[in-house]
């Protein structure tokens, strides 16, 4: 699912909603990882439910209905300072994300946005130990979707998940998505229903989300995917029941 058709971006624009700087109400404060000697330092922005909030949605998306909020989710968002990726598009790209997570009745209530000064030689990814050393030093919540530059230990790779089952343990509940996405929204939903499902399955659906190789209008999730991704991720602790005032 790395390559992308041109055209994607557009549909990405068009997910983007409007307005979305204005209304991002972002508190930011310095965090120094203790644990750490002085490779990594951090600014954390905490991103209010508000931030999050969708906009009005054009008509153009209107077919897409969300579900009633049944669950929410919280994301740590770890973005590598110099790899290229601002918080605004952070931002944009999470908060387009989460609409196609809605579908399920999954609300993206809020992002924890760090943004990590590293070493110029964890830019690049080069190996998985890279990875691991860099999730394992500066441990955040999970789930959590790390922006990168690039990664080259998978060079065909765009992005990426770990599920619990995966080789690396200790990158469980992570997604690693790097600036050569061409279609980031639909990319990062894609591997976050992969975390939270907690399984690597594609589907063969025309316009599933889940389909190998995603293609622009390949977005929806059946019922029977949206019930897995709640009940593992609930299962997993990656998900919470909303409360009645989250719906
Ligand atoms: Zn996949």
């Amino acid at each position: 699912m790395q390559y992308w058709p041109d055209d994607v971006l557009e549909t990405a624009e068009a997910l983007n909603g409007n307005r979305q700087d204005q209304e991002l109400t972002m508190k930011a404060s310095l965090h120094w990882p203790s644990t750490l000697a002085a490779c990594f330092a951090a600014a954390l922005l905490l991103c209010s439910a508000a931030a999050l909030q969708a906009a009005p949605r054009q008509a153009h998306a209107a077919a897409r209905k969300s579900a009633p909020p049944t669950h929410v989710l919280h994301l740590t968002a770890v973005k590598l300072e110099d790899s290229g990726w601002t918080d605004q598009r952070v931002l944009s790209i999470l908060r387009s994300a989460g609409r196609i997570l809605a579908r399920c009745g999954v609300k993206l209530e809020r992002v924890e946005l760090v943004s990590l000064a590293v070493p110029p030689s964890y830019l690049d990814l080069a190996t998985p130990e890279t990875q691991r050393t860099l999730a394992r030093d500066y441990s955040v919540a999970r789930p959590a979707v790390y922006f990168v530059h690039e990664a080259r230990s998978s060079p065909a790779s765009e992005t990426e998940a770990f599920g619990r089952g995966n080789s690396q343990p200790a990158l469980a509940d992570t997604v690693w998505i790097t600036l050569a996405a061409r279609n980031p929204v639909i990319a990062l939903a894609h591997e976050l229903a992969h975390v939270l499902m907690d399984s690597a399955e594609h589907s063969e659906e025309p316009g599933n989300l889940m389909r190998d190789r995603t293609a622009p209008k390949n977005t929806t999730l059946t019922p029977a995917q949206c019930a897995r991704l709640r009940d593992t991720a609930t299962r997993n602790g990656l998900l919470k029941k909303a409360s009645s005032k989250t719906s």
